[in-house]
C-alpha cells in the first residue's frame, strides 16, 4: 500500500502543477512559479522510486535538487504574489549552502539523515524567507489562508526532520524507499502540499477575476469608474436614498485638442479627473463617463453643499498649471448639480436633470457650475428647467 502511495504523490503533485500552468496562462506570473514548482516536488517524490536502477547518492541528490528547487519556486511565487521583496540572492544562497551541505552529507559523510536534515531546514528556511516578506501585504482571508497553509508546510517539513533526526538512529542507504520517514514524510508532505496549492490557486484565482473586474469596471486612462463600474456602484447603494449628482465637462476641449495634440488632452483628462478623484465625501464614487465628461455621486448630500463643492473643483481646475504637459494656458469646466427627488425611479433622473443643467452652464458662457433654475441669468430667458 505504501508504494502504492508512493507512485500517487508525484501524480498528484504533477496534476496541480498542470493546473497552475494552465492558469498562469491568464497572465499571472506567480501561478507558473507555483507550477514549475509542484513540478519539482513531483519529480523529487519519484526520484526515489528510481532507486532500482539508480546508485543512491544519486538519487538522493536528485531529490535534494528537485526539493531545494520547488521550495525556491514556492517561495519565488509567494513573493510574486503579493508583489513583495523576492530577496531572491538570499534564497539562492539558502540553496547553495544547503545543496553543498547535502552533497557533503551523501558522499563524505554518507548520512543519509544528515542529507534530509540539511535538506529539509533549508526548504523550511526558503519559505520562511517569503513568509516574512510577504506578511504585511496579506489583505483576503483567501491571501490568510495561503499564508496559513505555507506556514502548516514549514512547520510540518520542519518539526518531521527535527522529530526524524533525534528520535531515529538515522536511515541507512538504501533503505529509504521502504523507511517510515518515507511514508510519513509522503502523508504529511501531501497534506502540505494539497493544503497550499488549494489555497494557492483560490488566491490565484481571486487576483485574475479582480484585475479582470477592475479592468472591466475602470477607466485606464484615470483610473476613474467607467460608465459600467459607476452603475455597478452607485446601482448598488442608491436604492432610495438620498444624493446629489455632479456632471462636468471641460470646456472647448475640442480646441484643446486641435492645438496641443491629443496626446495632450489626454493629459488635460488626467488632469481634470484627479481633481475630481481628490473630492472628499462619504460613499462618494466618481466616474468618467465618456471622453471629457465626468460624474460624481454624492450619497446623503444636499443640493448647496454638492453646489459649492462642484465650484471648488471648478476653481481647482482653472487655476491648475498645465505647463509641464504641454498646455500653456488654463482649461476649464462647466458643471450641473442635482438631487434625487421623490418622484424619482431611478438615479437616472437626477443625472439627467443634472445634465440639462449642464447644458444651461454650457449656453450661458462655460466655467459655471449650475444647480438650479435659479442660477441662469435673467437674460437666459424663460426655457428654464425646474430643479
Ligand atoms: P464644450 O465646451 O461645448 O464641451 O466644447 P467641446 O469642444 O469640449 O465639445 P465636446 O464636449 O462635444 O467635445 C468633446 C471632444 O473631446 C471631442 C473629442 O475630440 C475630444 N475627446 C473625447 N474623448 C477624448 C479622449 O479620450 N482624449 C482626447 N484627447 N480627446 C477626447
Ligand atoms: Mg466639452
Ligand atoms: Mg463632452
Amino acid at each position: 500500500m505504501g508504494e502504492n502511495f508512493a507512485f500517487l504523490l508525484p501524480v498528484v503533485l504533477t496534476l496541480l502543477a498542470l493546473v497552475f500552468l494552465a492558469v498562469g496562462r491568464f497572465g499571472n506570473r506567480a501561478a507558473l512559479f507555483w507550477g514549475a514548482g509542484y513540478l519539482c516536488a513531483a519529480f523529487g517524490f519519484l526520484v526515489p522510486l528510481l532507486e532500482i536502477v539508480l546508485p543512491v547518492p544519486v538519487v538522493a541528490l536528485a531529490a535534494d535538487a528537485a526539493f531545494l528547487s520547488a521550495f525556491f519556486l514556492y517561495s519565488h511565487a509567494l513573493a510574486t504574489h503579493f508583489e513583495a521583496p523576492r530577496r531572491t540572492p538570499l534564497r539562492a544562497g539558502v540553496v547553495a549552502i544547503a545543496y553543498a551541505g547535502a552533497g557533503i552529507a551523501v558522499l563524505v559523510g554518507q548520512s543519509l539523515r544528515v542529507e534530509l536534515f540539511v535538506n529539509d531546514i533549508a526548504c523550511s528556511l526558503l519559505l520562511l524567507i517569503a513568509i516574512a516578506s510577504v506578511r504585511r501585504r496579506v489583505g483576503s482571508w483567501i491571501d490568510r489562508m495561503l499564508l496559513g497553509a505555507a506556514m502548516f508546510v514549514v512547520l510540518e517539513t520542519s518539526i518531521r526532520t527535527m522529530v526524524f533526526f533525534v528520535a531515529t538512529g538515522g536511515v541507512a542507504m538504501g533503505e529509504f524507499i521502504g523507511s517510515t520517514y518515507a511514508y510519513v514524510m509522503q502523508i504529511t508532505a501531501t497534506i502540505g502540499a494539497l493544503l497550499m496549492a488549494l489555497a494557492a490557486l483560490a488566491s490565484v484565482a481571486m487576483r485574475i477575476v479582480d484585475r479582470h473586474r477592475k479592468a472591466a469596471e475602470e477607466d485606464p486612462l484615470t483610473d476613474l469608474l467607467n460608465r459600467r463600474g459607476f452603475e455597478q456602484v452607485v446601482g448598488a447603494r442608491a436604492a432610495g436614498g438620498e444624493a446629489a449628482i455632479i456632471v462636468g465637462d471641460i470646456d472647448s476641449f475640442k480646441s484643446v485638442n486641435d492645438r496641443f495634440g491629443h496626446a495632450a488632452g489626454d493629459e488635460a483628462i488626467r488632469e481634470v479627473a484627479a481633481v475630481l478623484a481628490a473630492l472628499s465625501w462619504p460613499g462618494l464614487a466618481v466616474a468618467r463617463f465618456g471622453g471629457e465628461e465626468f460624474i460624481a455621486y454624492l450619497p446623503n448630500c444636499r443640493l448647496q453643499d454638492a453646489h459649492t463643492l462642484a465650484n471648488t473643483v471648478r476653481i481647482a481646475i482653472s487655476e491648475r498649471d498645465l505647463g509641464r504637459i504641454g498646455i500653456d494656458r488654463p482649461i476649464t469646466a462647466s458643471f450641473g448639480v442635482a438631487v434625487t427627488a421623490a418622484g424619482d425611479h431611478t438615479i437616472h433622473d437626477a443625472i439627467s436633470r443634472a445634465d440639462r443643467l449642464l447644458y444651461l452652464a454650457k449656453s450661458n458662457g462655460r466655467n459655471r457650475v449650475v444647480s438650479s433654475a435659479a442660477d441662469i441669468p435673467a437674460q437666459a430667458g424663460p426655457k428654464l428647467f425646474v430643479v
